[in-house]
């Protein structure tokens, strides 16, 4: 018998300690996700899970789910958490279908606050949320608003926003991390896990990846004064089990349990990272903007995109590529840091108005950068000393990040998409420049990108050249 046949309740003591007495403990915030349960069999024991939240025998259950059938070992994952708990709970299932214009359910407005009214009606004890990213991003939203006791039962290790109190909903067609709530309960079973599809396991990678580039912004944010929000505590730590995971890249590309459970135990530690630093900058930096831009495309056009981790995955490469091109700029010295490059609101609607004509998406994103864009104004002088005392900088950024070719070299290992066009559906051309172009516009945070924007480095020449040399990596 080997440790993944044995059910390990996690209560996240020994982490809790950590954090309290570590040198940022002031800054960080609780963490209210009470116990992780993993191991071959956890999903069996949901009606103990649920003993422990004081939840009365003979309750109700609403089970939250999407229509896709998944895979538990040979039954459905809806159909071994219905049977693990009929016998004890009155349970009543909520599936959400996407929308007839949607290839996938989409965590919009409209979609939101008809789930909501849906739970309520049934007004039960408990939320069970079986589902990967974005049924999990609205069970966090459900059992937020009807203040619900919520376990997620996790089919794939596709992302790492399970375990922490934020949602990515599409917010007037713009892709918005918005605070949520903790789950109360985390179920990770290799039962469902390792049998999701394997292009989402991949995309898991993808999406933890993202930590060397988002956490470099994270600093650089920091540097500048922007958002003085960082925590080498917590960069530090959401590396830790990084080289088992490395080691076992391989495996991980054609599904292995152990593997994949290794996987989804960094993805959780990620996700109470973020949850901790109550933002996702610890894992969303440059390469999430990029992803969330070719998301928001696909969405507006009513087509599909790749998954989310499989993006990420990709414009990590690219963020790397950009990191270094930056850095050897910024090491020459004699750099300017202009504002004629920060974009007007004119500009920015005009970006984002082929999404939608009516404006409304423009104008969020507007809203967003318009804060930045007047931060940037009043603090040029902050950002030419960061430029001025860059090798110090340098230092402690070079430690964060990892070269293009290390993440290139671990995507292709677990035989992740290392480039746009090998992603399936890979993103036209011209949207993947306009992507890298346009990602810094997105939202109120400093990062690479911006950084590049001021420095005269992110022209229509330089974004050819990164992605040429993110071509080359593929070959
Ligand atoms: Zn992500």
């Amino acid at each position: 018998m080997s440790d993944l046949d044995l059910v390990t309740v996690d209560d996240l003591t020994e982490l809790r300690e950590l954090l309290l007495s570590s040198p940022d403990a002031s800054s960080l915030l609780t963490i209210d996700l009470r116990e992780v349960v993993s191991g071959d069999g956890a999903l069996a024991t949901l009606p103990s899970i649920l003993d422990r939240l004081a939840i009365d025998k003979g309750s109700s259950i609403t089970v939250l789910s999407d229509t896709t059938p998944k895979r538990y070992h040979d039954m459905d994952v809806l159909d071994a958490v219905i049977e693990a708990l009929d016998q004890t709970y009155r349970v009543d299932v909520v599936r959400v279908a996407p929308e007839p214009s949607a290839a996938t359910v989409l965590a919009d407005e409209s979609t939101v606050a008809e789930v909501v009214e849906r739970v309520r009606r049934r007004a039960p004890n408990c939320l069970v949320c079986v589902g990967s990213g974005t049924m999990v991003d609205i069970g966090k939203v459900v059992a937020n608003e009807l203040s619900l006791t919520h376990v997620v039962v996790q089919t794939a290790a596709s992302v790492n926003g399970y375990a922490d109190a934020h949602s990515v909903l599409l917010v007037k067609g713009v892709k918005r991390t918005t605070p949520s709530r903790w789950p109360d309960v985390l179920v990770i079973d290799p039962g469902a896990i390792a049998r999701a599809p394997i292009a989402m396991t991949r995309s898991g990678l993808g999406d933890q990846i993202s930590m060397f580039s988002a956490a470099a912004d994270w600093y650089l944010s920091d540097a500048v004064g922007f958002d003085t929000s960082y925590s080498p505590t917590l960069a530090s730590l959401i590396r830790r089990d990084f080289d088992e995971l490395m080691a076992a890249t391989g495996a991980l590309g054609w599904g292995e349990p152990e593997a994949v459970s290794r996987l989804a135990s960094c993805l959780t530690l990620g996700g109470l990272i973020m949850g901790v630093a109550g933002r996702t900058a610890p894992s969303s930096g440059a390469e999430h903007l990029i992803s969330h831009l070719l998301e928001m495309h696909a969405d507006a056009e009513g087509i599909p995109s790749a998954s989310h981790g499989s993006q990420v995955g990709v414009a990590s490469v690219v963020a790397a590529i950009i990191w270094r091109r930056v850095r050897e700029r910024l090491c020459l010295g004699n750099v300017q840091v202009g504002a004629t490059n920060v974009a007007t609101r004119e500009h920015v609607l005009n970006v984002f108005a082929p999404l939608d004509a009516a404006g409304a998406l423009g104008q969020e994103c507007w809203s967003a950068y318009e804060r930045k864009a007047t931060w940037i104004q009043h603090h040029l002088d902050d950002l030419r000393r960061v430029a001025s005392e860059w090798p110090q900088h340098d230092e402690v950024i070079g430690q964060l990040l990892r070269p293009a070719n290390f993440i290139a070299t671990a995507l292709r290992d677990a035989q992740a998409p290392i480039s746009f066009d090998q992603l399936s559906p890979p993103p036209p051309a011209n949207v993947v420049s306009w992507s890298l172009t346009y990602g810094h516009l997105l939202r109120d945070r400093f990062g690479v990108l911006d950084l590049a924007v001021l420095i005269g480095a992110w022209n229509p020449q330089d974004i050819n050249e990164v992605l040429d040399e993110l071509r080359e990596l593929a070959l």
